[in-house]
């Protein structure tokens, strides 16, 4: 399914301390009817590659500040133009503001909501705060409530930084009593990022992170969703590719990216670096932007890194993020999470195979003696 990120404004009510969107000195916004030609043309190019379902994932900035009517307007003009298309709506928020109008767009068009949440209180505090330096939190918890009481589906994206070495884990059980998935990415040294050198994570910081995770799991049998995790066990189990974009080497060909001001970017990861800008709404994609899409596209393909041409996960991984592995220095650089990955393969594919498989046969056994009342103990 071919996915839009629409970034409808660079504006937003937080400022976190690793932001990639810089400083936001110049705040831009789509207007009403460059929105809806930004859709528009997203659909034309969808139909002309004889897609019949695509995703509108609304981002930003913090896409709630885009007043809801707004949106309304536009999706309703879809709605009209392509009664054949079936589009799924989602949004990529930091939940600290939550109008009721939104709440009514949420429902009336079935949006899944993504929150931005780092943590417990004393992470998530500590690196995004709102514009008057104010903690945010409790705000999003309590608007998390407010979504999950309207049955609104949610989950979480956390940003792993140097914060979370100490973190404590018991926070993944609440998620998990609250029914809450997390996706879990690492810092991108990008935008304000590199202006705070003391939230990075050191080399093979994000993989520890997760292994450490998945220990702390299956050891507490906790119940819970955790990408990209899940994703890949279920790969290494089933001899298959990961699902998710970072582990798929034609991820360009499912996404797009148009920013606040009509720019169309090869994925949202690319759209902070104005030279990899591949067109814009008025005259589609250029002829230059096909050629930047294929020459990112063959660093996971024939153009491969030659430490992942030999490397033994390279069906896992294929080579990273496309947006990551094309801002290296050099074109026989893979991705920069290269070490972390790798680690988490290894674990993966190797213990944490082995003890994944004795937490499953442990639970079965667990539900066989609930389910015969004791008589198969022995
Ligand atoms: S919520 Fe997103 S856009 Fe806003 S400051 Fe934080 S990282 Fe940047
Ligand atoms: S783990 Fe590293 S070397 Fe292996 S495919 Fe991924 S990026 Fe390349
Ligand atoms: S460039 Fe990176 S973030 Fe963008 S779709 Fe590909 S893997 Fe995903």
């Amino acid at each position: 399914m071919l996915s839009l990120i629409l970034k409808g404004t660079n504006a937003c009510n937080l400022r976190c301390s690793y932001c990639s969107l810089g400083k936001k000195e110049q705040v831009q916004m789509l207007g009403q009817k460059e929105m809806r030609n930004a859709l528009f043309w997203f659909l034309e190019y969808a139909k002309a590659r004889k897609q019949c379902k695509v995703s509108i994932i609304l981002h930003g900035g913090e896409p709630f500040i885009v007043p809801a009517e707004q949106y309304r307007f536009c999706f309703q003009e879809l709605r009209e133009k392509y009664p054949g298309v079936e589009i799924r709506y989602s949004a990529q928020t930091n939940g600290y503001q939550l109008s009721e109008e939104h709440l009514k767009l949420i429902q009336d068009y079935k949006i899944r909501i993504g929150i931005s949440l780092d943590g417990d209180k004393s992470i998530h505090d500590r690196q995004r705060r709102d514009v008057y330096g104010n903690p945010t939190y409790e705000k999003i918890m309590e608007n998390i409530h407010i979504l999950k009481k309207n049955a609104i589906p949610v989950s979480l994206l956390m940003v792993v930084t140097s914060y979370h070495q100490q973190m404590d884990f018991r926070f993944f059980d609440f998620l998990a009593k609250e029914k809450i998935p997390v996706k879990i990415n690492p810092l991108y040294q990008s935008g304000e990022a590199k202006e705070h050198p003391d939230l990075a994570i050191s080399g093979g910081g994000y993989g520890q992170f997760l292994i450490a995770l998945f220990d702390y799991l299956i050891q507490h049998e906790v119940d819970l969703h955790v990408s990209p995790l899940e994703e890949l066990l279920h790969a290494i189990l089933y001899e298959d590719s990961p699902r998710g974009c970072n582990f798929c080497n034609s991820c360009l060909e499912s996404f797009l990216c148009i920013n606040q001001k009509g720019d169309i970017y090869p994925c949202g990861r690319f759209s902070d670096n104005e030279l990899c800008k591949i067109g814009n709404i008025s005259e589609g994609i250029w002829a230059e932007g096909n050629e930047r899409i294929a020459e990112i596209r063959a660093r996971r393909n024939e153009k491969l890194p030659l430490k992942c041409f030999r490397c033994k996960y390279l069906r896992l991984c294929h080579a990273g993020c496309s947006a990551c592995s094309y801002h290296q220095d050099s074109e026989n650089v893979p991705d920069g999470l290269c070490e972390d990955y790798y680690m988490v393969f290894e674990y993966l594919s190797g213990l944490g195979l082995m003890k994944y498989k004795k937490y499953l046969e442990d639970r079965k056994r667990k539900i066989q003696i609930i389910l015969t009342g004791g008589k198969n103990e022995l």
